[in-house]
């Protein structure tokens, strides 16, 4: 089920990897996206391995929207952004980079520039803070 070894995010969700975890249940997860785009980007994962939406079951999917917003609300509750943007990319030539289905939440301002990715890894102390700010409004 999440034995694909080189995935990073199987490696998270069995505790092998660490990441600023959010939330959890039987078929998603959450945790902050360690290169964020915007402080409070998040990343809500299926916990079984699917590379991509053509392989995800749907009730992977749906327990992945439902945990969607929840985080969704609770960073409208702890951040208040000017918007939210709920982005998925499959395949390569998409952007898709890490290939395990994954949704990102991330926090918009009017003029933002529509960049998916950051090369600059986020501060451990910035994430942690903001992962139990989140998580405190869950
Ligand atoms: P994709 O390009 O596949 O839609 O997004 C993959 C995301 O995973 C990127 O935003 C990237 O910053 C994030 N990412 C890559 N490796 C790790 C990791 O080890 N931990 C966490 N938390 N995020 C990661
Ligand atoms: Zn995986």
């Amino acid at each position: 089920m999440n034995n694909h070894a080189d995935c990073i995010f199987c490696q998270i969700v069995r505790g092998e990897a660490p990441s600023f975890s959010l939330c959890q249940d039987e078929q998603a997860l959450a945790f902050m996206d360690i290169f964020p785009v915007a402080p409070g980007h998040v990343l809500v994962i299926t916990r079984e391995h699917f590379e991509n939406i053509f392989e995800a079951s749907d009730d992977s999917l749906r327990a992945v929207a439902a945990m969607s917003k929840r985080l969704a609300q609770a960073i409208r509750t702890q951040l208040a952004p000017e918007g939210l943007g709920v982005f998925q990319l499959n395949g390569a030539a998409a952007g898709q980079t890490v290939f395990h289905y994954h949704q990102h939440l991330i926090p918009r301002s009017g003029g933002d520039s529509l960049q998916l990715h950051s090369r600059v890894r986020g501060n451990d102390g910035e994430l942690v803070a903001l992962s139990r700010k989140l998580a405190a409004a869950l």
